[in-house]
């Protein structure tokens, strides 16, 4: 993926942790133009997902300021960072960029630093991962409190090249790889906690780099969508909801959910989740470019409605995914912002019965010119597993 000597300490199996270097300046020349358009002097970006969108760096935020600042002038961006972190920018695009760094040693003010780059009074926007920590004195500093930098990146993050899709791509692949030895794990017997713990290693032995999230809802508990896992015992016959993903390099999240059951199932469950297997085809059909997001949530809705179930699908039908597992655009009602190609999204109605069972069924898609690519290729209705 890329030739840096920085990257050739990875084992060989791995994927590269960045795109080549030029990805980047093409991404912060486009964003400081964003900004300069936005009438701001400039973007102040802390360690998350926007530094790594900008400068593919994976460094953590600390207590000590780690800054990217990006001025909307053209001129070049530069960091601001302690200097017993300059190691972290190594496998970052920052070095090959030549992008001057200021580092700082521990007694030294970095907001102050901060500020010294910056016009007086500068209009700027700060990314929605920095801490009230640095954001606070920052603001202070600058007498105002800066505006979101989110608005100023979704058009940039929302919308994937092909490089940021062949990751999505591989990222669900591999969930689907974990989805398709289910059976092997989950059994009556055993409690979420321990089936979630071979899902976990699963989902690492499978190319990510982390297990961001293991949801296993079973019998009453799939009727919470924000359930994890519990010490529940599963039994026969449960309705269990599985929602799992997470990155893989360069960073790019899966996020997909089955429900199964052990056994046989109620004729009544079997049904239901027919329905709603037919409204997540129907949202993914109504996918493409040129429609709003709130009409692909529409499509959902309409289906589970029209069967009686409009009172049990309680969220938005998607969100968008790609560095962060929730991001723009959110297909939820009110949102008009029109679909084009590259934007990338989950399609997730689920029906939750309160203190009995609940199914959810997720895909994530990529708008494509004429419709849109699932990257999830698993059978999508109730899989039915021993009981
Ligand atoms: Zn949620
Ligand atoms: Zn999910
Ligand atoms: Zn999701």
């Amino acid at each position: 993926m890329s030739s840096e000597s920085s990257l050739s300490a990875a084992p060989d199996h791995a994927e590269a942790s960045r795109f080549p270097t030029s990805v980047y300046a093409d991404r912060l020349a486009r964003a400081a133009e964003i900004a300069r358009r936005s009438g701001l002097d400039g973007l102040l970006v802390t360690p998350g997902p926007d530094l790594r969108y900008l400068v593919g760096s994976r460094a953590d935020s600390f207590e000590r300021l780690t800054c990217l600042i990006v001025p909307a002038d053209g001129n070049p961006p530069s960091v601001v960072l302690p200097r017993l972190e300059l190691a972290s920018l190594d496998e970052s695009a920052v070095g090959d960029l030549g992008l001057p760094v200021h580092d700082w040693v521990d007694g030294v003010d970095p907001y102050e630093l901060v500020s010294s780059l910056l016009p007086e009074t500068p209009r700027v926007a700060v990314t929605d991962a920095m801490p009230a920590l640095h954001l606070v004195p920052l603001a202070r500093r600058f007498g105002a409190i800066p505006a979101l930098a989110t608005g100023v990146l979704r058009e940039l993050r929302m919308l994937k090249d092909d490089a940021e899709i062949d990751a999505l791509r591989r990222a669900g692949a591999a969930i689907d790889r974990v989805h398709a030895r289910m059976g092997q794990w989950l059994r009556p017997g055993r409690t979420e906690a321990e089936v979630a713990a071979d899902i976990t290693a699963a989902i690492l032995a499978e190319g990510h780099t982390e297990a961001a999230f293991v949801i296993v809802g079973s019998g009453p508990h799939g009727a919470d969508p924000h359930h994890e896992v519990s010490e529940r015992v599963i039994e026969s016959g449960d309705v269990v909801v599985i929602d799992i993903g997470g990155p893989v390099e360069p960073g790019y999240n899966s996020d997909s959910t089955r429900t199964y059951v052990l056994g046989d199932p109620e004729s009544r469950v079997a049904e239901q989740v027919a329905v709603l297997q037919a409204a997540q085809r129907a949202a993914v059909a109504a996918v493409r470019p040129g429609v709003t997001a709130e009409s692909v949530d529409a499509a959902a809705r309409d289906v589970l409605a029209a069967a009686g179930l409009a009172e049990v699908f309680v969220h938005r039908t998607g969100h968008g995914i790609g560095l962060s597992v929730h991001e723009e655009p959110y297909i939820v009602a009110g949102n008009e912002t029109v679909l084009e190609p590259g934007m990338a999204f989950s399609i997730e109605p689920g029906i939750y019965f309160r203190g009995q069972w609940g199914a959810r069924i997720e895909d994530i898609v990529v708008v494509t010119a004429d419709g849109c690519e699932s990257m999830n290729q698993r059978p999508h209705g109730l899989t039915i597993l021993p009981g």
